[in-house]
């Protein structure tokens, strides 16, 4: 498929601070739109000017949330190149979204053709600095207008970009979390494991209960019995108890996330025992309470490891590693940022060079 290109006539003025970008509020000069209904198929790929798009008020997307979206990066290496770090995966991902919430897929290298194009036309606005990121935002929506609780006929796809700031531009210091035992954010069977608007919407009233008692996220149990630990806000969660690294197993009703697929290989690497298993909030604080609970950090693509300091479980708090950054956090937190910045060799194929 033919990718158009319409480039604008009014570039925007791009930020001057690399160390004041924050998150998810600046966008590029393009976005790139695909269109989709049934008779065609996908069709009519083009990047133009980043801009409001129109919707009719009865579109689908805007009444029963079908909707999915993915997050990823690109990076400015230490060579002037552009990297992507596994961005097949995130399209793959994308994909098992669409299927869940009866969306079309769309074709990964298609995808990954239009996401190149489209960083290419504004690499002048990828920040350079150590942490500092291009964040892309890659996002489907139902956009038929007809109010029926049904698969509508017409998606939009979309990507929009945008520089972002190191997510650690304090330090890496570790959060609090609270053990969430009234709310649950999925069950088997429900939708969590695919990036759909609706899960994060019901997201926020727990978060926002959270921080005001002093937290900075919910750590999520499993909604049926609401004993074993799940993940973290929008983070893959890793514990380390007794020489052994545990993260939820991908039941269904966690999210797949390509951080903690790439922190699993890399501790079965190092020859660290690495378990996807089942870990029950009992065994979590009884042995932070005997001292075998060593670190806990959360994974994710925005801070890559968010090491946890404390936890709070009915009104009880667990120091964790003495409320610091945990050893083996810190070796993966510096081993996938060397990776990703194309500071040391890939091993694993994860990196590539775009331009
Ligand atoms: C996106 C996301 C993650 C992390 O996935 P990455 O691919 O590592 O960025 C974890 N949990 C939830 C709920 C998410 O939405």
């Amino acid at each position: 498929m033919e990718i158009k290109i319409n480039a604008t006539a009014q570039p925007k003025e791009k930020p001057a601070d690399e160390s004041k970008l924050g998150f998810g509020r600046i966008f590029c000069d393009h976005m790139l739109l695909i269109d989709y209904d049934r008779a065609k198929g996908w069709h009519n790929a083009r990047i133009e000017p980043y801009a409001p798009i129109e919707l009719d008020p009865a579109a689908a997307c805007l009444h029963y949330g079908q909707m999915i979206f993915e997050g990823l990066k690109a990076y400015h290496g230490n060579d002037e190149g552009i990297y992507l770090f596994r961005a097949v995966e995130n399209f793959k991902r994308l994909n098992n979204s669409a299927r869940r919430v009866c969306m079309p897929e769309l074709d990964a290298n298609l995808g990954m053709e239009a996401l190149k194009k489209l960083i290419l036309l504004d690499r002048e606005w990828i920040p350079k600095a150590r942490g500092t990121s291009l964040y892309i935002r890659p996002t489907m929506i139902a956009i038929e207008p007809f109010l029926g609780v049904q698969a509508a006929n017409k998606y939009l796809f979309y990507i929009i970009i945008g520089p972002v700031g190191s997510y650690y531009s304090e330090g890496l210091s570790p959060v609090k979390i609270y053990v969430e035992d009234k709310y649950v954010r999925a069950v088997p069977g429900g939708t969590g494991e695919a990036k759909t608007g609706g899960n994060y919407a019901a997201s926020l009233l727990p978060a926002k209960e959270a921080k005001e008692k002093g937290f900075a996220q919910v750590l999520w149990l499993d909604g049926c019995e609401k004993m074993y630990v799940e993940e973290v806000g929008t983070m893959n969660m890793f514990f380390v108890i007794d020489g052994e690294v545990i993260t939820a197993p991908l039941t269904g009703s966690v999210l797949s996330g390509i951080t903690r697929d790439s922190v699993i290989r890399i501790v079965r690497d190092w020859g660290l025992k690495m378990e996807e298993r089942l870990l029950s909030i009992g065994e979590v604080v009884a042995a932070a309470s005997n001292g075998n609970l060593k670190e806990a950090f959360g994974t994710g693509t925005a801070a890559v490891i968010s090491p946890v300091g404390q936890i709070t479980y009915k009104d009880k708090d667990y120091v964790i590693a003495s409320g610091k950054m945990g050893e083996l956090s810190q070796k993966l937190y510096d081993e996938i940022v060397a990776i990703q910045y194309a500071e040391k060799p890939d091993p694993y194929g994860w990196v590539e060079k775009i331009g």
